[in-house]
């Protein structure tokens, strides 16, 4: 009898938990797990998936070129250097695919998002965790990881699950001072939330071992569909064009994602009521003693006195029919991801941590006054 084995590495992967949907005995749940964003994606992008489903008969068209050129025209950037993916993780996976393998070794950061710990795996190469500083990316550890067998590094910007940002001279000196033969992986799944920020599409232009990738799951509501894209060097674009499937997105896919991008309005309610609300949940749970880091993102990392609590705080939660995420996996057993719902969920959440902390419900809570609009913008 033959014993099939699968290859090095792909046993060490412990499978990617999403954020749960439900709890059991509980209608209505409030879900703030998964950094959905809580007004949905733009209805112009509804039309257009609506729409393609007259077609599903034909096959999609396998260059994207109108959905490059569309992203291309609003950033900025050559639409010949863009690649679109099955969600920005299968681009992850093109980079490892291409860049990783057994021999080699990804660098990510010790809270860095769980894909790329799982990409490296499937891709047999060895992953490398590096410590952060108070829940931020540290530039020097970073560099002092790096070794001749480093093919890539991946560092998300705003990080997640902690929300905090490495500024653009700390990611200027990184790119500069990497060595050529790594390459350098700027993931901005939550760029479209700061203001002004171009998720690192300048340092892909000076280096050319420099990448970026992107996602319309977060600001443009469309996580269920699974659309993102990465822009690079012409030459890594056409390396990982090789290994990427010829249909990889259907033309439901490519139509929505277009519209999506198209609804500007959109784009600025959902990033306005972001940050006006964050601000808000920010305070509301700094004064029940539940600090967080400033959040660059759609999430607040609230910190608990330890894990103990943390977990206390997310069962009684989840017994009140809100979902928020344990962050355990990511080195953050004290902290809970609560991603910034409409404001009746962020009311309902602040409550009802209220509830958990004993302190008294009402008062400073139900404010979410004009004075407080303003705040919290980076
Ligand atoms: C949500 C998220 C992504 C996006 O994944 P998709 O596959 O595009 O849905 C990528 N990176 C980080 C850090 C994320 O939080």
């Amino acid at each position: 009898m033959t014993k099939i084995e699968p290859q090095p590495g792909i046993m060490q992967i412990k499978p990617y938990v999403g954020g749960a949907s439900s709890v059991n005995g509980v209608a209505n749940v409030i879900k703030l797990s998964s950094n959905e964003n809580p007004f949905g994606p733009s209805p112009d992008a509804i039309v257009a998936f609506q729409r393609a489903a007259h077609d599903l008969h034909r096959y999609p068209n396998t260059d994207h070129a109108s959905l490059r050129a569309a992203i291309g025209d609003l950033h900025g950037l050559d639409p010949d250097r863009i690649i679109c993916g099955v969600g920005s993780d299968e681009v992850i996976t093109f980079l490892c695919q291409c860049y990783a393998g057994p021999g080699t070794e990804v660098i990510y950061t010790q809270h860095g998002f769980s894909m790329y710990r799982i990409s490296a795996l499937a891709a047999g190469a060895t992953p490398v965790v590096v410590p952060e500083r108070e829940r931020m990316v540290d530039v020097d550890e970073v560099l002092g990881a790096v070794t001749d067998q480093t093919s890539l590094v991946f560092i998300a910007n705003p990080g997640n699950p902690t929300g905090t940002m490495v500024s653009q001279a700390e990611l200027a000196r990184l790119a500069r001072a990497l060595p050529d033969h790594v390459l350098l992986v700027l993931d901005g799944a939550y760029a479209e939330y700061v203001g002004g920020f171009d998720g690192g599409a300048r340092l892909v232009e000076k280096y050319d071992n420099v990448f970026m990738t992107r996602t319309f799951s977060k600001m443009y509501g469309l996580g269920g569909l699974r659309i993102g894209w990465g822009y690079g060097a012409a030459a890594v674009i056409d390396v990982l064009n090789r290994v990427r499937g010829p249909f990889n997105l259907s033309m439901a896919q490519q139509a929505a994602a277009e519209a999506a991008l198209r609804d500007r309005d959109h784009v600025a309610r959902c990033l306005s009521e972001n940050t006006r609300l964050r601000a808000w949940l920010a305070e509301a749970l700094a004064e029940l003693g539940v600090p967080s880091d400033t959040s660059c993102a759609n999430f607040i990392l609230a910190r608990f006195a330890n894990s103990d609590e943390a977990a206390a705080c997310d069962t009684f939660l989840q017994e009140q029919g809100i979902i928020v995420r344990m962050v355990a996996g990511y080195d953050l057993p004290h902290c809970l991801r609560i991603t910034v719902g409409d404001e009746a969920s962020c009311r309902r959440v602040a409550h009802m941590i209220g509830r958990f902390k004993g302190g008294a419900p009402g008062s400073k809570l139900m404010l979410l006054d004009e004075d407080r609009r303003e705040e919290g913008d980076v």
